[in-house]
Protein backbone atom coordinates (compact mmCIF):
# COMPACT_ATOMS: atom_id res chain seq x y z
CA UNK A 1 0.00 0.00 0.00
CA UNK A 2 1.37 3.06 -0.95
CA UNK A 3 1.28 5.84 2.08
CA UNK A 4 0.96 8.86 -0.30
CA UNK A 5 -1.41 9.86 -3.13
CA UNK A 6 0.09 13.11 -6.24
CA UNK A 7 -1.99 15.78 -5.79
CA UNK A 8 -3.57 14.92 -9.60
CA UNK A 9 -4.46 11.45 -8.29
CA UNK A 10 -6.15 12.46 -5.20
CA UNK A 11 -8.25 14.76 -7.23
CA UNK A 12 -9.59 12.49 -9.84
CA UNK A 13 -10.78 10.02 -6.34
CA UNK A 14 -11.69 13.20 -4.14
CA UNK A 15 -15.64 11.58 -4.46
CA UNK A 16 -14.32 8.09 -3.06
CA UNK A 17 -11.97 10.05 -0.03
CA UNK A 18 -14.25 12.35 1.28
CA UNK A 19 -15.04 11.40 5.25
CA UNK A 20 -16.67 8.38 5.70
CA UNK A 21 -16.88 8.66 9.96
CA UNK A 22 -17.49 10.57 12.32
CA UNK A 23 -15.77 10.59 16.08
CA UNK A 24 -17.71 9.84 18.75
CA UNK A 25 -14.93 9.26 22.10
CA UNK A 26 -11.47 9.71 22.59
CA UNK A 27 -10.28 8.15 25.33
CA UNK A 28 -6.91 8.65 26.28
CA UNK A 29 -5.17 4.90 27.44
CA UNK A 30 -2.19 6.32 28.79
CA UNK A 31 -0.01 9.47 27.81
CA UNK A 32 0.72 8.38 24.07
CA UNK A 33 -2.06 5.93 23.58
CA UNK A 34 -5.51 6.56 22.69
CA UNK A 35 -8.80 4.53 21.63
CA UNK A 36 -10.82 6.38 19.65
CA UNK A 37 -14.54 5.25 18.45
CA UNK A 38 -16.08 6.17 15.09
CA UNK A 39 -19.69 5.69 13.59
CA UNK A 40 -20.75 5.50 10.03
CA UNK A 41 -21.82 3.33 7.06
CA UNK A 42 -19.75 0.02 7.65
CA UNK A 43 -22.07 -2.36 6.26
CA UNK A 44 -19.43 -3.09 3.43
CA UNK A 45 -16.63 -3.49 5.94
CA UNK A 46 -15.86 -6.91 5.92
CA UNK A 47 -13.84 -7.14 9.39
CA UNK A 48 -11.22 -10.23 9.50
CA UNK A 49 -8.71 -10.44 11.88
CA UNK A 50 -5.17 -8.63 10.73
CA UNK A 51 -7.01 -7.11 8.41
CA UNK A 52 -6.12 -2.57 8.53
CA UNK A 53 -7.77 -0.28 7.06
CA UNK A 54 -6.00 2.85 5.46
CA UNK A 55 -7.20 6.74 7.37
CA UNK A 56 -6.71 9.62 5.33
CA UNK A 57 -4.28 11.71 7.55
CA UNK A 58 -3.37 14.87 5.33
CA UNK A 59 -4.53 15.91 2.27
CA UNK A 60 -2.45 13.67 0.15
CA UNK A 61 -1.04 11.07 2.42
CA UNK A 62 -2.65 7.35 4.01
CA UNK A 63 -1.75 5.22 7.00
CA UNK A 64 -2.59 2.06 8.47
CA UNK A 65 -4.19 1.13 11.29
CA UNK A 66 -6.05 -1.91 12.63
CA UNK A 67 -9.89 -2.05 13.65
CA UNK A 68 -9.73 -3.27 17.38
CA UNK A 69 -13.81 -3.93 18.33
CA UNK A 70 -16.69 -3.23 15.37
CA UNK A 71 -20.46 -2.99 15.88
CA UNK A 72 -21.71 -3.63 12.56
CA UNK A 73 -25.59 -3.25 13.52
CA UNK A 74 -24.72 0.08 15.75
CA UNK A 75 -22.00 1.11 13.08
CA UNK A 76 -19.01 1.69 15.55
CA UNK A 77 -15.29 0.52 15.21
CA UNK A 78 -13.13 1.60 17.06
CA UNK A 79 -9.15 2.16 16.56
CA UNK A 80 -6.26 2.01 19.13
CA UNK A 81 -3.68 5.05 18.05
CA UNK A 82 0.16 5.03 19.20
CA UNK A 83 0.70 8.62 19.42
CA UNK A 84 4.36 8.38 19.12
CA UNK A 85 5.21 11.74 17.97
CA UNK A 86 7.20 11.73 14.65
CA UNK A 87 4.71 11.39 11.88
CA UNK A 88 1.61 13.19 10.45
CA UNK A 89 -0.29 10.45 11.08
CA UNK A 90 -0.19 10.42 14.94
CA UNK A 91 -0.12 14.00 14.50
CA UNK A 92 -3.59 14.27 13.04
CA UNK A 93 -4.80 11.72 15.27
CA UNK A 94 -4.12 13.71 18.25
CA UNK A 95 -5.96 16.45 17.18
CA UNK A 96 -9.25 14.37 16.37
CA UNK A 97 -12.38 15.45 18.60
CA UNK A 98 -16.18 14.11 19.34
CA UNK A 99 -18.23 14.82 16.18
CA UNK A 100 -14.68 15.42 13.62
CA UNK A 101 -15.44 13.71 10.30
CA UNK A 102 -12.43 11.56 8.93
CA UNK A 103 -12.10 9.05 5.60
CA UNK A 104 -11.31 5.34 6.96
CA UNK A 105 -10.94 3.02 3.90
CA UNK A 106 -12.44 -0.82 3.71
CA UNK A 107 -10.09 -3.29 5.64
CA UNK A 108 -7.73 -5.64 3.67
CA UNK A 109 -4.95 -7.68 4.00
CA UNK A 110 -4.18 -10.83 5.50
CA UNK A 111 -6.22 -13.11 7.74
CA UNK A 112 -3.91 -13.72 10.75
CA UNK A 113 -6.26 -16.26 12.16
CA UNK A 114 -5.80 -19.70 12.01
CA UNK A 115 -8.48 -21.41 14.16
CA UNK A 116 -7.11 -24.96 13.39
CA UNK A 117 -4.13 -24.19 15.68
CA UNK A 118 -4.85 -24.85 19.08
CA UNK A 119 -1.95 -22.75 20.24
CA UNK A 120 -1.59 -19.30 19.16
CA UNK A 121 1.28 -16.66 20.04
CA UNK A 122 1.09 -12.53 19.05
CA UNK A 123 4.07 -10.83 19.73
CA UNK A 124 4.05 -6.87 19.11
CA UNK A 125 4.48 -3.24 20.18
CA UNK A 126 1.93 -0.37 20.53
CA UNK A 127 0.97 -0.58 17.65
CA UNK A 128 0.24 -4.10 17.72
CA UNK A 129 -2.71 -3.15 20.83
CA UNK A 130 -4.86 -3.28 18.08
CA UNK A 131 -4.96 -7.09 16.79
CA UNK A 132 -4.38 -8.32 20.10
CA UNK A 133 -7.88 -6.63 21.44
CA UNK A 134 -9.51 -8.11 18.10
CA UNK A 135 -7.91 -11.34 18.05
CA UNK A 136 -9.03 -11.95 21.88
CA UNK A 137 -12.58 -12.67 21.52
CA UNK A 138 -11.85 -15.23 18.66
CA UNK A 139 -9.87 -17.13 20.95
CA UNK A 140 -11.60 -17.19 23.88
CA UNK A 141 -14.90 -18.23 22.25
CA UNK A 142 -13.15 -21.03 19.96
CA UNK A 143 -11.01 -22.31 23.77
CA UNK A 144 -7.83 -21.90 22.45
CA UNK A 145 -4.56 -21.44 24.26
CA UNK A 146 -2.81 -18.22 23.81
CA UNK A 147 0.01 -15.96 24.75
CA UNK A 148 0.22 -11.85 23.91
CA UNK A 149 4.34 -10.57 24.35
CA UNK A 150 4.42 -6.70 23.70
CA UNK A 151 7.06 -4.57 23.94
CA UNK A 152 6.15 -1.54 25.52
CA UNK A 153 7.48 2.08 26.89
CA UNK A 154 7.55 2.24 30.25
CA UNK A 155 4.53 5.03 29.94
CA UNK A 156 2.79 2.45 27.91
CA UNK A 157 3.28 -0.87 30.22
CA UNK A 158 -0.60 -0.52 31.76
CA UNK A 159 -2.21 -0.67 28.53
CA UNK A 160 -2.80 -4.28 27.89
CA UNK A 161 -4.38 -4.64 31.41
CA UNK A 162 -6.80 -1.46 30.83
CA UNK A 163 -7.54 -2.31 27.54
CA UNK A 164 -9.22 -5.88 29.22
CA UNK A 165 -6.37 -8.26 27.65
CA UNK A 166 -5.66 -11.45 29.50
CA UNK A 167 -2.76 -13.80 29.28
CA UNK A 168 0.42 -10.73 28.13
CA UNK A 169 3.47 -10.35 29.42
CA UNK A 170 4.99 -7.35 28.98
CA UNK A 171 8.59 -6.16 28.58
CA UNK A 172 10.47 -2.88 28.22
CA UNK A 173 11.15 -1.47 24.31
CA UNK A 174 14.69 -1.29 25.16
CA UNK A 175 16.38 -3.25 22.27
CA UNK A 176 15.76 -7.05 24.16
CA UNK A 177 13.77 -8.86 21.18
CA UNK A 178 17.06 -7.38 19.26
CA UNK A 179 19.42 -9.90 21.18
CA UNK A 180 18.66 -13.69 19.36
CA UNK A 181 19.97 -15.07 22.53
CA UNK A 182 18.00 -13.28 25.16
CA UNK A 183 14.89 -14.38 22.81
CA UNK A 184 15.84 -17.91 22.51
CA UNK A 185 15.31 -18.30 26.62
CA UNK A 186 12.27 -17.32 26.68
CA UNK A 187 9.69 -19.66 28.59
CA UNK A 188 7.19 -19.96 25.37
CA UNK A 189 10.27 -20.98 23.11
CA UNK A 190 11.33 -23.47 25.86
CA UNK A 191 8.08 -25.33 26.33
CA UNK A 192 7.61 -28.24 24.30
CA UNK A 193 3.52 -28.04 24.05
CA UNK A 194 4.01 -24.59 22.36
CA UNK A 195 6.79 -25.60 19.78
CA UNK A 196 3.68 -26.20 16.92
CA UNK A 197 2.03 -22.84 17.60
CA UNK A 198 0.79 -20.23 15.25
CA UNK A 199 3.40 -17.69 15.73
CA UNK A 200 1.90 -13.94 15.06
CA UNK A 201 4.87 -11.13 14.58
CA UNK A 202 3.42 -7.53 14.36
CA UNK A 203 5.12 -4.09 15.06
CA UNK A 204 8.88 -2.97 15.24
CA UNK A 205 9.79 -4.71 11.69
CA UNK A 206 13.47 -4.71 13.43
CA UNK A 207 12.27 -6.81 16.62
CA UNK A 208 9.82 -8.62 14.01
CA UNK A 209 12.88 -10.17 11.63
CA UNK A 210 15.02 -11.10 15.07
CA UNK A 211 12.13 -12.97 16.66
CA UNK A 212 11.22 -14.53 13.45
CA UNK A 213 15.22 -15.45 12.62
CA UNK A 214 14.67 -17.06 16.42
CA UNK A 215 12.09 -19.05 15.56
CA UNK A 216 12.59 -20.17 12.08
CA UNK A 217 15.72 -21.73 14.14
CA UNK A 218 13.62 -23.21 17.46
CA UNK A 219 9.87 -23.98 16.68
CA UNK A 220 7.90 -25.88 14.27
CA UNK A 221 5.26 -23.85 14.16
CA UNK A 222 3.68 -21.70 11.08
CA UNK A 223 5.12 -17.83 11.37
CA UNK A 224 3.09 -15.13 10.18
CA UNK A 225 4.90 -11.76 10.39
CA UNK A 226 4.45 -8.38 9.61
CA UNK A 227 6.20 -5.55 10.56
CA UNK A 228 3.90 -2.33 11.11
CA UNK A 229 6.47 0.37 11.29
CA UNK A 230 10.64 0.79 10.75
CA UNK A 231 12.47 3.03 12.12
CA UNK A 232 13.32 6.21 9.87
CA UNK A 233 10.68 5.20 7.08
CA UNK A 234 7.25 6.94 6.20
CA UNK A 235 4.31 5.18 6.09
CA UNK A 236 4.51 1.56 5.80
C1 LIG B 1 -1.09 -3.61 8.79
C2 LIG B 1 -0.77 -2.48 9.75
C3 LIG B 1 -1.57 -2.22 10.85
C4 LIG B 1 -1.27 -1.17 11.73
N1 LIG B 1 -2.09 -0.94 12.82
C5 LIG B 1 -1.81 0.11 13.66
C6 LIG B 1 -2.68 0.41 14.76
O1 LIG B 1 -3.73 -0.21 14.97
N2 LIG B 1 -2.32 1.44 15.59
C7 LIG B 1 -1.19 2.19 15.38
O2 LIG B 1 -0.92 3.13 16.16
N3 LIG B 1 -0.37 1.93 14.33
C8 LIG B 1 -0.65 0.92 13.47
N4 LIG B 1 0.17 0.66 12.42
C9 LIG B 1 1.42 1.41 12.32
C10 LIG B 1 1.28 2.76 11.67
O3 LIG B 1 0.69 2.63 10.37
C11 LIG B 1 2.70 3.35 11.54
O4 LIG B 1 3.25 3.55 12.82
C12 LIG B 1 2.74 4.62 10.73
O5 LIG B 1 4.08 4.84 10.36
C13 LIG B 1 2.25 5.83 11.50
O6 LIG B 1 2.26 6.93 10.62
P1 LIG B 1 2.84 8.36 11.06
O7 LIG B 1 2.39 9.29 9.97
O8 LIG B 1 2.46 8.65 12.47
O9 LIG B 1 4.40 8.21 10.96
P2 LIG B 1 5.23 8.16 9.58
O10 LIG B 1 5.08 9.45 8.81
O11 LIG B 1 4.86 6.92 8.85
O12 LIG B 1 6.72 8.04 10.09
C14 LIG B 1 7.45 9.19 10.52
C15 LIG B 1 8.56 8.74 11.43
O13 LIG B 1 7.94 8.16 12.60
C16 LIG B 1 8.49 6.88 12.84
N5 LIG B 1 7.45 5.98 13.36
C17 LIG B 1 6.40 5.43 12.70
N6 LIG B 1 5.70 4.62 13.51
C18 LIG B 1 6.34 4.66 14.70
C19 LIG B 1 6.11 4.00 15.95
N7 LIG B 1 5.10 3.16 16.12
N8 LIG B 1 6.96 4.27 16.96
C20 LIG B 1 8.01 5.12 16.81
N9 LIG B 1 8.29 5.76 15.66
C21 LIG B 1 7.45 5.52 14.62
C22 LIG B 1 8.97 6.40 11.46
O14 LIG B 1 9.98 5.44 11.58
C23 LIG B 1 9.46 7.67 10.82
O15 LIG B 1 10.77 7.94 11.22
C24 LIG B 1 -0.13 -0.36 11.50
C25 LIG B 1 0.66 -0.59 10.36
C26 LIG B 1 0.36 -1.64 9.49
C27 LIG B 1 1.25 -1.86 8.28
Amino acid sequence: MISSLPKWVNNLFENSLRPNVKVLFVSDISSQIKKVSFQGDISKMNFQVGYANVIRVSETEYRNYTVAHHDIAEGILEIIFYIHGNGVGCRYINTLREGDEIYISLPRGRNEYDPKVKQQFIFGDETSLGIACSFLPVLKQNGHQFQFYFELGEENKEAPGILGLENFTVFSKNGLFRNEKWIKDLPILKASDWQEANFILTGNVKSVQVFRKVLKETATGKILSKGYWLEGKKGL
